[in-house]
This record gives C-alpha cells, structure tokens and sequence, in this order.
C-alpha cells in the first residue's frame, strides 16, 4: 500500500481544504444514516452574491447559528468545503457530554471561581438539553430521527491515583447529579470492564447518532431560511469597512459579518489570527461487528453507558444500539499517516487492554478527525473583531457545547446578553510559535503516554 493512501486532509500543511475532503473516510455513521439525506430541491446549493452573515462550516456550530439568525429573519449563508457535517460532526462517538474543552470543573473553579465554576456547569448542562429539545424537534417538524437517548456518563479511574479527584468532584459539586461508584461497584455493573478503580457518574447526558443530529440541525435551519451551500471551500476572508469579502471556490461573497465555524478543520491560510489559536488534534475510532450475546453479557455494557477513562491520551467507548462496540482515542499526529493501520493496531490493542473479552474482535470500520485543542484547554464562542467572531476549541467533547456555542455566536450578533463566563468573553490565546505546534504535540503525547503507562 503506497503511503498516499494513509493521509487525509491536514489543516496545517495543506494550503486549502479539499473538496468532498470527507470521502477520504468512511465512518461507521455515514455507512449506516439513519435515513437518506434530505434532497435538495431548488438553486438553494449556489453562492449568492451577498448576505448579512456568512457562516464557514456546516457541522454543529455553524448549523446552530444559522438556524437561530434564521428563526430572527437575518439573512445567512453557510458554506462547506464537503457535505453537511464533513468534519467532526459527522464522525464523531456520539457522546452528548455535559462537558466541553479539557478542564474539569474543579480547575474552573481553582481558575475563576466557585461562581464561575456553577455558571459553566449550568451552562454545560444547557448544552445537553438543547441537543435533547432540538433533537425532538426535528423529529417532530422533519421525522428525522437521530436516535437521542438519555444516558449515564462514566469517568473511570484508570489507576488508583484518579479514584480521589473523582470522589472530590463527586462530593464537591453538588446540587448536579453525580455520584461516585467504586470499584466493586463497577465490578458488579460492568464486570467485563478492566482497570476500573472507580468512576464519576454524571448526568444528563445523551447518546446520539451523530450524522443524523447534523443533517436535522440542517433541516431545521434550512426550513427557518438559511442557505447552506455545501462543496464550497472558503480560500481567503478580507475585512473591509462595511464588511468581509470571502474568496470561496465557487466565487466570492460579500457579508456584512463572518462566523468561523470551521473547528480543527480550518485550513492555515484561512484566516490566520484565528487559526494560531487552536491546534487541530486527530481523535480516531475503531467500531466491531455486532458483538455475541455472550460477549455482551460479559462485559455488561448497555447502550446507555457512555464511558471515558481518566488517562491524559483519554479512552472512550460505547456499546451501539445494534450491539457494536465503538472504541476510540488519540491517533496518529500528522494526516499523512492518520490512515495507517499502525494507529488502528495500537487503538485495537488498548480495547483489548480494557476489554479483555473481545479478544478476537477486529474493527470492521476505522476513523479519524480533526478536533480543535485551546492551548488554555477551555473552549470559545467569541466576537474577533466587529466583522468576525468564531467559536473553536471544544476538544473531544463538542456535541452539546458546540450546538449551544454556535447559538451563542448568533445571539450575539442579534445583540442578546450571553452569559458571564470566560467562553463568551475572552479570545483564546494564540499559539507563539505556530509553526512549531506538532512538535509541541509530540513532545506532550510522550509525556502523556509515560505518565499513564506509569499509573503516575
Ligand atoms: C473521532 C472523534 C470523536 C469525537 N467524539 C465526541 C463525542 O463523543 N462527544 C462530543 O461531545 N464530541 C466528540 N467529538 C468532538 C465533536 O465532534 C466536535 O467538537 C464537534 O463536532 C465540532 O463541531 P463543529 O461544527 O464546530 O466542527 P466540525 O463538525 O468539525 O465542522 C467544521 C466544518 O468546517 C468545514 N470547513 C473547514 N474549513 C473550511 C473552509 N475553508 N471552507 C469551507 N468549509 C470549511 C469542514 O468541512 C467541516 O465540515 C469527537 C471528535 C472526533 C474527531
């Protein structure tokens, strides 16, 4: 196999992002829809001319702010480089997390406060019921079904030394539920489950079908009004006086006002005062055949058990409805190599680690994508200057808070208060050295992995 057909599209080398660049993969959610994509049925697919607001990206935030400037009349265009959802939105674990970015809500709290810390909790726990009610509302307005459950979310200890920060969060931050489980706990519930010295549990949270979420979210905003024009790569963005001219490959577009909302996805040249402040991340999933009825029953897991371990290079995985297991986890560094069966090898290893029952169980499907990491770790919905604000840095956890982040980007530009927490108020810091941020990511990642393999 020659090494070309191990790369993907990489937003820090490659000048441009590729056209339909989500054909480079296949993912378990885009071979199994949950209905056939809706068709398009006028000339809603070409650029026009101008709009007020021109939103980059169609995964969740992007569709999230077009569907709230829609609902409120503004005229908004989103354009893709792919299809709907072509980057993380479409190939994501599914996990609706009342969580975002890397920090706990202890470091929130160490950082800016016990105050802030309960503002970001609630607003987390917005995040998840605003996926809930906007999933039963394209279900009720457009049959779409993306398959939302309500669900348990585990952090399980990996090592003994994480068994007393979870307790703390556990104790600490009440009056949200969560409650610590031990390890016989655990043993009892998920005895197939290895390394479990006990866990948070937290809710709410949900399951989802991730690709359906985005094309209802897209239905939702199209039947408000908004334009999505998918296969339209933005090249250049230019602030002017009255406003921005986008170069795209399908022409150019004047708005009065752009939303980045291209997440791990931007391409470098894109705009670079907002792209140094993010590093975009390959997270990688691997998912089974359909597991026996034995198999399950040893490792105990329902579809409602949305797991995450406390390493640093963090584990996750879930039991799909149709009894699959889907595993996944930090993959390889650069795109040229995102593909290589290297990093599927290492990832089937570490399930096989943690589940040691499915030994004999191949991924039928392997994966990855670009999730966008703050250098401070906590993610942002924010105003760059008067023509462009953009939202970035959810990490692995994007679900619910990047459909709040992209509400919250259009609320402020339809000049609605947003909450007084740091996402909303501050920019992200900027990388000093750009240039040399996988060699930064590099140098951590052996840290992480000697830190975890350690217990440390
Ligand atoms: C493997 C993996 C597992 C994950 N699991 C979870 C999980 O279980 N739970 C969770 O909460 N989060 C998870 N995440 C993170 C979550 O999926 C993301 O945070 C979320 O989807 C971000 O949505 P978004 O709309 O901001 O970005 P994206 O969905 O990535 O969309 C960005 C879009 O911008 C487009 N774009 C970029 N540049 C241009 C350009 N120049 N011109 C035109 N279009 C452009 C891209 O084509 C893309 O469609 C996971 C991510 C990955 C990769």
């Amino acid at each position: 196999m020659s090494a070309h057909r191990y790369r993907i599209y990489d937003p820090l080398t490659d000048a441009h992002i590729p056209l339909n660049h989500e054909q480079q993969v296949t993912s378990y959610w885009r071979a199994h829809p949950t209905q056939p994509e809706a068709p398009v049925t006028d000339n809603c697919n070409v650029l026009p001319a101008q709009c007020e607001t021109l939103i980059i990206g169609a995964g969740y935030t992007g569709l999230n702010a077009a569907l709230t400037l829609a609902e409120h009349g503004h005229n908004v265009v989103v354009i893709d480089a792919g299809a709907i959802a072509a980057g993380c939105s479409s190939r994501n674990a599914g996990f609706v997390l009342p969580a975002s970015g890397r920090l706990s809500i202890q470091n929130y709290s160490d950082t800016f406060g016990a105050d802030v810390a309960a503002g970001v909790l609630n607003e987390f726990n917005a995040g998840v019921r605003h996926v809930e009610q906007l999933a039963a509302r394209m279900h009720t307005e457009h049959g779409v079904d993306c398959q939302y459950a309500a669900s348990r979310y585990l952090r399980i200890a990996h090592n003994s030394g994480q068994v007393a920060p979870l307790q703390q969060l556990a104790d600490n931050h009440a009056p949200w539920p969560r409650q610590f489980l031990t390890a016989a706990d655990l043993q009892h519930q998920l005895p197939g489950v290895r390394h479990a010295h006990g866990a948070l549990e937290q809710t709410p949270a949900g399951r989802v079908h991730p690709l359906a979420l985005a094309q209802g979210y897209a239905q939702l905003a199209r039947a408000a009004g908004a334009r999505i024009v998918t296969q339209c790569a933005a090249l250049n963005i230019t602030e002017l006086p009255s406003g921005c001219d986008v170069a795209t490959s399908q022409g150019h577009i004047r708005a009065e006002h752009v939303m980045l909302c291209s997440n791990g996805y931007a391409n470098r040249q894109l705009f670079s005062q907002v792209t140094t402040r993010q590093l975009p991340a390959l997270s990688s999933i691997g998912v089974t055949q359909p597991l026996s009825r034995w198999q399950v029953e040893q490792l105990g897991l329902t579809p409602n058990d949305l797991v995450m371990d406390t390493r640093r290079l963090k584990y996750y995985y879930r039991l799909l409805p149709d009894q699959r297991l889907l595993f996944g986890g930090r993959g390889a560094i650069s795109g040229k190599d995102a593909q290589h069966p290297k990093y599927q090898a290492q990832l089937h290893q570490a399930m096989l680690a943690t589940l040691p029952v499915l030994r004999g169980v191949g991924f039928k499907y392997a994966w990855s994508g670009w999730v966008s990491v703050a250098l401070d770790s906590y993610p942002r919905s924010y105003q760059h200057s008067q023509r462009i604000s953009a939202a970035l840095g959810y990490c692995g956890a994007g679900i619910s808070f990047a459909s709040l982040a992209g509400k919250r980007l259009a609320q402020r530009r339809l000049g609605h208060t947003l909450p007084p927490l740091p996402f909303y108020q501050r920019a992200p810091l900027q990388f000093s050295l750009p240039g040399l941020r996988r060699t930064g990511q590099r140098l951590y990642y052996q840290y992480a992995r000697l830190r975890d393999n350690l217990n440390w």
